[in-house]
């Protein structure tokens, strides 16, 4: 029987069309709640409506959302940063391992967002200092201390440090959360050695006395494009990327 001419038509949203918004800040995804317990039992979880999700980069910070967007390329999903989705808590990062702060982030962005989450955490690990200042890069020389800052004190740190033994490398770590609990990480490594001064003024954190054998240069003296070829941030997105193109061809997300 025909539908009363007074009722809508009901239409799939339009991603589960296949039509996947182009500009994810144009269509504001839902408000979400924080407890996905809360969730109506009958309510089907969107995972389950073969929904095509969004994927969700935990961070607020606009320049990682470019820089991360860029390095994980064209993806098959509408890829949007946190600010999309008001009220997503910020996680306050550890010390524990890059893996336990990028997982603590994705996890906490795909439970609040129930999308596909991921984020990164990262640093510069020396060997001539055991592996400082590992986690704690960016807390390196107290809270409110600068690139500059952070530079200094580890020079001063390696003062009289034969070449052969400034070996370092950059670490990150990239993690990956499903609203449903799944959840992984890929790892992405640079190594180099740690210059005796700064040399360029590209970059930011400690590039531009971070010196790289594959290019004869430190990485504040190189474009970003030279960079993002072989940085250990590329390199766990590559990595990423490929994971979650492999299980999209096994149904995910
Ligand atoms: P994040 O986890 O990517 O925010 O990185 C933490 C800290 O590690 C930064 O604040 C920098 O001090 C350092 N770091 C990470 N990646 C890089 C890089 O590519 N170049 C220079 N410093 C970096």
């Amino acid at each position: 029987m025909e539908p009363p001419s007074s009722v809508p038509p009901v239409r799939p949203p339009l991603w589960s069309r296949g039509a996947a918004p182009r500009e994810p800040r144009a269509i504001a995804p839902p408000a979400r709640t924080h407890d996905p317990a809360s969730r109506p039992e009958e309510t089907p979880h969107p995972r389950a409506r073969g929904r095509r999700g969004w994927l969700v980069l935990a961070t607020h910070n606009r320049h990682k959302v470019g820089e991360l967007r860029a390095l994980l390329g064209p993806l098959p999903w509408p890829v949007t940063g946190l600010d999309a989705f008001p009220g997503a808590p910020e996680v306050a990062e550890g010390t524990e391992s890059y893996a336990a702060n990028a997982l603590a982030k994705a996890r906490a962005a795909a439970a609040f967002t129930l999308e596909t989450a991921l984020a990164d955490d990262s640093g510069l690990e020396v060997d001539a200092l055991k592996g400082a200042p590992g986690v704690l890069s960016a807390r390196f020389a107290g809270e409110s201390a600068s690139d500059a800052d952070r530079i200094r004190a580890l020079l001063k740190l390696m003062e009289g440090v034969p070449w052969e033994h400034r070996t370092a490398r950059f670490r990150c770590v990239i993690a990956v959360a499903r609203p449903l609990g799944e959840e992984w990480t890929e790892e992405g490594l640079l190594e180099g050695f740690i210059a005796t001064e700064p040399r360029g003024d590209r970059g930011f954190g400690y590039d531009p006395i971070f010196w790289v054998p594959e290019l004869q240069r430190c990485l504040g003296e190189v474009a970003p494009e030279v960079k993002n070829r072989l940085s250990h941030r590329a390199r766990a997105a590559r990595k990423a990327r490929e994971r979650l193109l492999r299980e999209a061809q096994g149904g995910k997300p």
